[in-house]
């Protein structure tokens, strides 16, 4: 059934499938809360299209990385993959609990979800135990945990997202990832034109929202000269050059001053910095020739673009 349940996971467009027997995690771990017989947890791996994101690497389309690379992988792909796998198992005699990420629910009190509305988010939720999808994705073999906390793969880099079935099946297990891809080089933390990202590695969830979805004027090319008129003129260069202090009640101020753009549905709205903390990560993986995966002509092909601030001075356009 492992090689069923492999082939079946090709044909619904997963990259990579992975096998963790439970005894890869403690006793407390979130597996066990949401499944207390899981004997095996199944990591599903899809990538994030290249190309979906030459547009904003290029300045050109916001749409579709958000569109097609979150909101469709998350809504319609893996949770068709997850459904149509479990059918399997349980077609077996084994039962299958599906793990989709739940964009809108946090056990952490006062942190974000840039993906979302920060409206939208539910904090705190204590009562509904969360997988540590970081920790069960590295537990299946799918990859390494980057100096960021984000999954890296030796195929896709960080262009990838993950869901999970838990299953009281056992299955031959899928060996721990052995390779290294992150040598700790900081340029994620660089790229990101909110210094989201502390030098530890650790992200600022409030602060990324706020870059996630714009405020960086040089790299937002919907953002009005006009744009933050209720603010004064420092505060308002600071937040648009990224180099503004605000905590998490500004930062919702903010937040609420940014949308020049529409959102795609489902809550998810449009990544306006393109991830570029992961692209940065995918052009130096790509670099150093860590990928497994190759192309004709590598991601960055010329200077990275900035827009002018003057715009944002004057509060017009020039
Ligand atoms: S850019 Fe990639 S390889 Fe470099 S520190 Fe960041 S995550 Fe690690
Ligand atoms: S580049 Fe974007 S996604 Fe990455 S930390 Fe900065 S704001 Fe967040």
């Amino acid at each position: 059934m492992r090689e069923q349940l492999i082939s079946l996971a090709k044909k619904l467009d997963a990259d990579l499938i992975g096998f963790a027997p439970a005894t890869r995690f403690a006793a407390d771990d979130p597996v066990f809360r949401i499944f207390p017989e899981t004997k095996t947890v199944i990591g599903l791996g899809f990538r994030v299209l290249r190309g979906i994101y030459r547009g904003v690497e290029e300045g050109t389309t916001y749409y579709q990385y958000t569109t097609m690379g979150v909101e469709n992988l998350e809504e319609t792909v893996m949770p068709m993959a997850l459904l149509r796998l479990s059918n399997l198992i349980e077609e077996n005699g084994g039962t299958a609990v599906p793990q989709r990420r739940s964009p809108l629910i946090m056990e952490a009190e006062n942190e974000t979800n840039p993906e979302v509305d920060y409206t939208d988010v539910f904090r705190g939720v204590k009562e509904e135990p969360q997988l540590d999808f970081l920790r069960c994705a590295v537990q299946c073999g799918l990859g390494e945990e980057s100096k960021i906390h984000s999954l890296l793969t030796p195929e896709f880099g960080p262009f990838v997202r993950v869901c999970f079935i838990l299953t009281d099946l056992e299955f031959e297990e899928t060996p721990l990832f052995s390779g290294k891809l992150c040598d700790g080089c900081d340029e994620c933390i660089a790229a990101c034109p909110g210094h989201a990202i502390k030098d530890g590695g650790d992200t600022d969830s409030w602060r990324c929202a706020v870059y996630y979805n714009g405020a960086s004027g040089e790299k937002n090319p919907f953002m009005p000269p006009e744009a933050f008129a209720d603010f004064d003129l420092k505060t308002k260069m600071e937040i648009i050059k990224g180099t503004a202090e605000f905590d998490s009640e500004e930062a919702k101020t903010i937040l609420d001053n940014i949308y020049f753009y529409p959102p795609a549905k489902h809550f998810y709205r449009t990544s306006i910095c393109g991830r570029a903390c992961d692209r940065a990560c995918y052009i130096h993986l790509e670099k150093k020739g860590l990928l497994t995966r190759s192309f004709h002509r590598p991601f960055r092909r010329k200077e990275d673009w900035k827009l002018s601030l003057d715009q944002f001075e004057k509060g017009e356009r020039e």
